[in-house]
């Protein structure tokens, strides 16, 4: 492999050194203003920066829940200047970067455009910190090669995901590849998070999980959370409710600790 940026390490943004546990959480999809309300509160009553929110949702149907679109940026700005919080969104056009700029702190690239060389090589020519997700059918290689995309065009505010990948096994809707974090972390100077919500597909299995994935030395975590999880308009088998988010980041947090990788 030749990977330049990679083996010089990435400058990780001010923002991301302050935190102990990069944990983004929130719903798969902005679905409406009080959804959205109330998932703020319940982030920063639990000491949460990173909102997840979707809003432009690129489904495997299209006739599920596609997001809001457009419509969605009043409602990050909203939410975003009174609660304070980061947004974490997916771009899955090149032409709303300049919109994204505006309204968005992390630019999620998702598993189905990991290698859309095009986007990536646009965001690498921002400073913008971008979050990129593993595509389900890709190599740890091939991966490594789409943020070295990011980097080489001089964006070092890179954060990788991994999120599964696609196998035979069918209890989960794809496979926790939980070994590509040590993986990785030896490659690489680059924070590393989880995705146990897309990973899995499934609500009981994100606990265990997100416990797993920081204790082989994961960087933080993304989780689906919603207020009514039954409710959901994407994703709902896999979204977890307040109760259940409020144990994990506990849990986490203490494993981070023992792990002697808190700053405080
Ligand atoms: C998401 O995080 O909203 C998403 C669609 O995930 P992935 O790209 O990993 O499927
Ligand atoms: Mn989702």
């Amino acid at each position: 492999m030749n990977l330049v940026g990679l083996h010089d390490g990435s400058v990780l943004s001010d923002f991301y050194n302050k935190e102990d546990l990069l944990i983004i959480a929130g719903p798969c999809a902005i679905e409406s203003l009080p959804q959205m309300e109330e998932v703020a509160k319940f982030l920063v009553e639990n000491n949460i920066t990173f909102m997840r929110a979707g809003i432009f949702k690129p489904r495997t149907s299209p006739y599920s829940f596609q997001g809001l679109g457009e419509e969605a940026f009043q409602i990050v700005k909203y939410i975003k200047e009174k609660y304070n919080l980061k947004i974490v969104s997916e771009i899955v056009n090149i032409k709303d970067i300049e919109f994204y700029k505006d309204y968005v702190d992390i630019v999620q690239i998702g598993a189905r455009n990991m290698q859309n060389f095009e986007i990536l090589k646009e965001l690498g020519k921002t400073k913008i910190p971008v979050l990129l997700k593993r595509g389900f059918g890709n190599t740890i290689e091939e991966w490594l090669n789409a943020c070295e995309y990011i980097l080489s065009y001089g964006n070092s505010q890179v954060i990788l995901c991994e999120r599964g990948i696609r196998t035979f096994e069918p209890s989960t809707r794809n496979t926790l590849d939980i070994s590509s974090v040590p993986v990785v972390k030896n490659l690489t100077k680059i924070p590393v998070i989880v995705d146990p919500s897309h990973a899995s597909g499934r609500a009981d299995l994100v606990g265990p999980l997100s416990l797993a994935s920081i204790a082989s030395g994961a960087d933080g975590l993304m989780i689906e959370i919603h207020p009514s999880p039954k409710d959901a308009l994407s994703d709902k088998d896999q979204a977890i409710g307040f109760d259940e988010a409020r144990n994990i980041f506990k849990k986490v947090r203490e494993i981070n600790k023992i792990l002697g990788k808190d700053k405080n």
